[in-house]
């Protein structure tokens, strides 16, 4: 997809176009291509029922450029319907160099939308942050993104109910869900390819409920509209980011809509089929009770306290 062209707008026909959607041949000037990613943004939340009128929503906001055009989004939406229910919900992995910068780019932007931001850190969560969890790791096996990914959900879920917020809205957007698909199916794990299914379940002690709503938006989409909305963003990347097969993932994606454009758009909607085919209930997702916190576990121990036994 390329963003430059001389083109005539083919929604207004009045406009210089600034975008070219390859996928689908549409030329869009900015104006057009700002309302198409927010129309697609509230046709996903009506299309999966991820909100309903008396939710209270928890936006995840990490600073980077998803979350934050999530939550301007977002908050224009429910500014437009006169809801006020909205508060952004933020963790600190404890990474030096990485989360400082993000940190007060969310804050400044949160206090410019009038929206109030909780920031939690695994630190005060878990008593361990990710420079002290890379430093005493058993092995390199245990990969940084599946020890931050396992604690970041349960700080999301920590975070929401200490704001008493019962959805949690996160920017994962269609890259983000064709690389989690292909990861679980790369590791033969059937289970979480149902999980997938962009329909939010509630779960766990306090019912709440996740939704997505960038789920059929492409990552580079969500650029754009960053970038054309001035919206700041962390220009730090992660340093322990490169150890995840994800970004192979990525990157092979990202050829292969190259030639093929469309292509993660199709695969898209054959992986939510399956997943659609293969989801289970919250029951038998989470059948037991972890024997060490008490949450929702599909084993004797969760994630969570396996992790923390093993950094102890
Ligand atoms: Fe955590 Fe991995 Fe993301 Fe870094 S790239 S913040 S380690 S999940
Ligand atoms: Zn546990």
């Amino acid at each position: 997809m390329s963003s430059q062209s001389v083109s005539v707008c083919n929604k207004c026909h009045t406009e210089p176009s600034v975008y070219h959607r390859s996928y689908s041949g549409e030329y869009l000037c900015k104006k057009c291509f700002l309302y198409s990613i927010e129309k697609k943004t509230s046709k996903t939340i009506s299309k999966f029922s991820m909100l309903n009128y008396n939710d209270r929503l928890a936006v995840g906001v990490s600073g980077g450029k998803d979350s934050l055009a999530l939550l301007y989004i977002i908050k224009k939406l429910f500014d437009k319907l006169g809801r006020s229910n909205l508060i952004a919900i933020t963790i600190d992995e404890g990474i030096e160099g990485y989360r400082n910068e993000s940190l007060q780019i969310t804050r400044d932007f949160c206090a410019n939308l009038k929206v109030e931001n909780k920031i939690l850190s695994y630190k005060d969560l878990f008593g361990i942050d990710m420079d002290e969890a890379m430093k005493i790791r058993p092995n390199e096996k245990m990969s940084s993104c599946s020890i931050c990914g396992t604690f970041r959900r349960r700080a999301i879920d920590m975070a929401a109910e200490s704001v008493g917020a019962n959805v949690v809205a996160t920017a994962h957007n269609l890259d983000d869900h064709l690389q989690t698909f292909m990861i679980n199916f790369l590791a033969g794990d059937i289970e979480r390819i149902g999980w997938n299914y962009p329909e939010p379940i509630q779960y766990g002690n306090s019912n709440l409920k996740k939704v997505k709503p960038f789920i059929e938006i492409y990552e580079q989409e969500i650029v754009f509209y960053a970038l054309q909305r001035k919206i700041p963003f962390q220009s730090e990347e992660c340093p322990y980011m490169n150890e995840s097969i994800r970004t192979e993932l990525r990157l092979f994606l990202n050829k292969l809509e190259k030639t093929h454009p469309g292509i993660k758009y199709n695969a898209y909607n054959s992986m939510t089929n399956i997943s659609k085919g293969l989801k289970s209930s919250p029951k038998t997702r989470n059948a037991n009770k972890c024997s060490i916190c008490e949450r929702d576990s599909s084993g004797n121990v969760c994630s969570v306290c396996k992790i923390s036994e093993i950094l102890k």
